[in-house]
């Protein structure tokens, strides 16, 4: 790539305009936001095209029945239209109104049934009579349609017309693939799911930071090499680690991108070994980014975590969201819309995320080139003279903490958690210290 240029994450993290970067967000989530997608079949591919239009992922189609570990890799589904017609021929559900109304993977229908019957097959959710359930049965052949309780208690007995024009054969798993290549063949794995509907928070959120993200990265000079998946939920990674193996071995850090827009506070959940790097690192960042925040041990539940930290893998992998999964209400519902994910919030999530990174990219070890007592300072300019500054004095001790533990045994992360300093300050002192030749990097990393 010829426009790499050598400047680092925290550089263009200070470059990055607010408003122009929430403008941008919100651009592409209107974009996905309509798009019928499911774990296979057109609506992912058409997402995954808006998504090339800003970074240049490889789309791979994997064949249904496809072997993948212990699972098959499913027909795919496709969807043209669908509606519940009452005897007078006024629909009373419509497909074309929200996508959310065909359970996905919803088998072809046309007939004619009583309500009594159509019943079995409608969904709803009668404490919140006004929104409109997400329901899918991608393994099980069904039909069904999803609607508002309130809807549904109007529906009078009559004979209803039920029209399902929708397709389930062989065809593709289809996931998109960006990798950038850094200075290392270690990688950092940013994944996300791209298998939902018109849902906002569950997985639009998480397709638009993880673009993002990936067109900043792409404009740096890197430590790492960068893995970006934009894959359908459980097959899709399952797919990716079984066709991918011999790569696995290089991932050394790695997040689940999912949640990112809602109002909620910032929740980490922890890989499955607890105290990995990625854990460290993400928890120095939200201690020191003035919210609230929330750290959970790993849990076989959730998203796409569950099979990078399968016991046969066990990747450095953790999950950064906002509000988990079920644990507000709109979780999908057609109340997770554009309004419930708010720009600013994806921006704030945006900006963890690159800090975390920052982190990764940052922390090395070092050696103290003047270990037998403190250097002097004040003559390289790295020490005021004025005393009684409280900022020139909390410089100092970043200095002195940087200094006493570059014994080439711990890194910046480790010496500013031990200080109890936010990692940027502990990096300023390490690479003033490294400028003023008082510093070595250790091989160590
Ligand atoms: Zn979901």
């Amino acid at each position: 790539m010829s426009e790499v240029k050598a400047i680092g994450i925290s550089e263009v993290k200070n470059m990055i305009n607010p408003q122009e970067l929430s403008r941008e967000m919100s651009g592409l989530m209107e974009k996905l936001f309509p798009i019928c997608r499911s774990i296979t079949g057109n609506g992912s591919r058409e997402s995954l095209n808006i998504i090339r239009e800003h970074i240049p992922i490889t789309l791979h189609e994997v064949p249904s029945g496809t072997k993948v570990f212990d699972w098959t890799v499913p027909k795919e589904w496709n969807i043209r239209d669908a509606y519940v017609k009452n005897s007078k021929g006024e629909k009373v559900i419509d497909f074309r109104e929200s996508n959310l109304h065909i359970m996905g993977y919803s088998i072809p229908v046309h007939e004619r049934m009583p309500l009594s019957e159509l019943k079995k097959h409608l969904h709803t959710l009668p404490d919140h009579p006004d929104w409109i359930p997400y329901r899918t049965s991608y393994y099980r052949e069904n039909w069904g349609f999803c609607l508002t309780h309130r809807k549904f208690m109007e529906l009078k007995e009559d004979t209803y017309e039920i029209y399902i024009d929708s397709t389930l054969e062989d065809g593709y798993l289809t996931y998109g693939e960006y990798y950038l290549k850094g200075q290392t063949p270690d990688e950092v794995l940013l994944s996300c799911h791209t298998c939902h509907p018109s849902l906002c928070n569950d997985n639009v959120s998480g397709m638009v930071l993880t673009t993002l993200l990936g067109r900043h990265l792409s404009s740096l000079s890197l430590r790492y090499s960068y893995r970006i998946l934009f894959i359908p939920g459980t097959i899709g990674s399952i797919t990716w680690l079984s066709l991918n193996e011999d790569v696995v071995k290089y991932i050394k850090h790695g997040l689940v991108v999912t949640c990112a827009g809602d109002p909620g506070m910032s929740t980490y959940k922890r890989s499955r070994m607890g105290n990995a790097e990625i854990d460290r690192a993400v928890e120095h960042v939200l201690k020191h980014s003035g919210s609230p925040y929330r750290v959970v041990d790993f849990s076989p539940y959730g998203y796409d975590e569950r099979q990078y930290c399968s016991p046969g893998f066990n990747l450095a992998v953790g999950c950064l969201q906002r509000t988990p999964h079920g644990e507000y209400p709109e979780y999908h519902t057609s109340a997770d819309n554009c309004d419930f994910v708010r720009p600013e919030h994806l921006a704030d999530s945006f900006s963890k995320y690159l800090s975390v990174l920052n982190v990764l990219e940052c922390n090395r070890s070092y050696f103290n080139a003047n270990p037998k007592c403190e250097p002097q300072l004040g003559k390289r300019g790295l020490y005021t003279s004025t005393g009684g500054q409280s900022h020139a004095v909390s410089d100092q001790m970043a200095l002195l903490w940087v200094l006493n533990l570059s014994d080439g045994q711990h890194t910046l992360l480790e010496i500013a958690e031990k200080a109890e300093m936010g990692f940027d300050r502990v990096k300023n002192s390490a690479d003033a210290l490294l400028n003023a030749g008082l510093l070595s990097i250790s091989q160590r990393g």
